[in-house]
C-alpha cells in the first residue's frame, strides 16, 4: 500500500487525506502541534522541524512527502529528499517563501508585477517610498499569510509606525494596486510534465483573508472579452512558470486584475484555499490532483460540473441542518475549535445557472455568524 508523507496537519492535509482514500492511499502527518486537525484522520507525528530524529521516525517507510504549509523549512525539505522523494521541488518552496525571490521570478517568466523595492533598513523605506509613492504596501520578505506582516503606507506619517510593526526584518515595499478584482489560478504539474489547469476564479478577500471564491461555468470572470484572452494569457505563462521550476504537484497563483492589466502577486507550492470549490464543483478535485501529479499518475480533468461557489467559515459556525437544507450546498468542517480569526471551514454550492447561484449564495451568506 502506498504511504504519502504530508508536512503539516492543517485541513489542506486533512483534505488531501479525505481525497487519497478512496485511491487506497495511506497517509502519514508530521505538524509541531499534537492538535492538528490531521491527525483526527491519519497518523500524526508530533515534532519540531528541527529535530532530525522525528523526521527520520516520520520518513520511515514513506513512497512520497508533500507539504501542506507553506513555512515548512527548505532545509527540512532538503533533508528529507535525501530519503524519499518529496514534491513539489524545493526551489518552489524557496521561491515562494520569500515575496522579493517570487516577484523577481514572476518578472523573469514574463507575468508583470506591482513595482517592488527591497527594504533592509530605515533608510532604505524613506528611499522606496520616495520612488514608488504613497500609498504603497509595506510586507515582510518572509512568512506573511492571511494578511499578517504587512502595513498598507498612506501618508508620509504613517512609515515610523509601520517601520515599528515590521522593521528588523528583510522587507520588501510593493506600490499600491487599486485593482478591480483579485482572480486565483491553480494548476498542476505531473512528474511527466504534462499539465493541467483549472479556470481562474475569482476570490474575495477582506483583512487579507480569503473570504469567498467564485468560478462561473464559462470563465468570464468580470465578462469583458479581453480580459478572458488575458486570464487564458496568464494560463500559459502558469505553464511556463511551471516547466521553469520544473515542478510537480498543485500551484496556485493569486492575480490582480487592474484595468487592462494582469499582475501576479504571489504564489502558492500547494493545494489552496482558492481551490476548495473543486472537491464537488469540478470533474477532479485540486487535493485529488495534486495526489496524482505527485504519485505520477494521469492527471484529471479540470473542467467544472456547475456554476460554483466557495464561502469560507471563519471564527464561528453556521447552523448545519440550516446549510444543508440549501439546494446543492456541501458542507466542510475541519475539526478545529472556534477561535477569531481562524478557518473552520467552508461551503461549496453548485448551481445551473448564475442566477440559481447567486440566490444560494445569498441565502448561505444570511446563514453566516
Ligand atoms: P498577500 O499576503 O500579499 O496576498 O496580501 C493579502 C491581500 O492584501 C491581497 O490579497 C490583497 O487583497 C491585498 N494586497 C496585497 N498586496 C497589495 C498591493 N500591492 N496593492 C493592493 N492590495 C494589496
Amino acid at each position: 500500500m502506498t504511504t504519502v508523507g504530508i508536512l503539516g496537519g492543517g485541513q489542506l492535509g486533512r483534505m488531501l487525506a479525505l481525497a487519497g482514500y478512496p485511491l487506497g492511499l495511506r497517509f502519514r502527518f508530521f505538524d509541531p502541534s499534537p492538535d492538528a486537525t490531521a491527525g483526527q484522520l491519519a497518523e500524526l507525528h508530533v515534532g519540531d522541524y528541527g529535530d532530525t530524529a522525528a523526521l527520520d521516525r516520520f520518513a520511515e517507510g514513506l513512497d512520497t512527502i508533500t507539504y501542506e504549509w507553506e513555512n515548512v523549512p527548505a532545509d527540512v525539505v532538503r533533508y528529507l529528499s535525501a530519503r524519499v522523494p518529496v514534491y513539489p521541488p524545493v526551489v518552489a518552496l524557496e521561491t515562494a517563501q520569500d515575496r522579493l525571490l517570487e516577484k523577481q521570478f514572476f518578472n523573469a517568466n514574463s507575468i508583470p508585477t506591482p513595482r517592488f523595492i527591497a527594504v533592509d533598513d530605515r533608510a532604505g523605506l524613506d528611499a522606496a517610498v520616495a520612488e514608488l509613492g504613497l500609498p504603497s504596501v509595506l510586507k515582510t520578505r518572509r512568512e506573511g499569510y492571511d494578511g499578517k506582516g504587512q502595513v498598507v503606507l498612506r501618508e508620509p506619517r504613517d512609515l515610523d509606525a509601520a517601520w515599528q510593526a515590521l522593521g528588523e526584518r528583510p522587507l520588501i515595499l510593493e506600490s499600491f494596486v487599486p485593482f478591480d478584482r483579485e482572480v486565483a489560478v491553480i494548476a498542476a504539474r505531473g512528474r511527466d510534465g504534462q499539465v493541467a489547469v483549472y479556470p481562474p476564479v475569482e476570490i474575495v478577500q477582506r483583512e487579507g483573508m480569503l473570504r469567498s471564491a467564485r468560478v462561473p461555468r464559462v470563465p468570464h470572470v468580470g465578462g469583458e472579452a479581453q480580459e478572458i484572452e488575458q486570464l487564458a494569457m496568464a494560463g500559459w505563462q502558469l505553464m511556463d512558470l511551471l516547466n521553469a521550476l520544473d515542478y510537480v504537484g498543485v500551484l496556485a497563483i493569486e492575480l490582480f486584475v487592474v484595468g487592462n492589466q494582469i499582475l501576479g502577486n504571489e504564489m502558492a507550492p500547494r493545494v489552496h484555499n482558492s481551490g476548495h470549490w473543486t472537491i464537488e464543483g469540478a470533474q477532479t478535485s485540486q487535493f485529488e490532483q495534486h495526489l496524482r501529479a505527485i504519485l505520477g499518475l494521469p492527471l484529471g480533468s479540470t473542467e467544472p460540473r456547475a456554476d460554483v461557489a466557495m464561502l469560507n467559515l471563519i471564527g464561528d459556525l453556521p447552523d448545519t441542518a440550516e446549510v444543508l437544507a440549501v439546494p446543492d450546498a456541501h458542507l466542510h468542517l475541519y475539526g478545529k475549535v472556534p477561535r477569531p480569526g481562524r478557518k473552520l471551514g467552508h461551503i461549496t454550492v453548485l448551481a445551473d445557472d448564475a442566477a440559481t447561484l447567486e440566490q444560494r449564495v445569498t441565502r448561505l451568506e444570511g446563514l453566516l455568524p
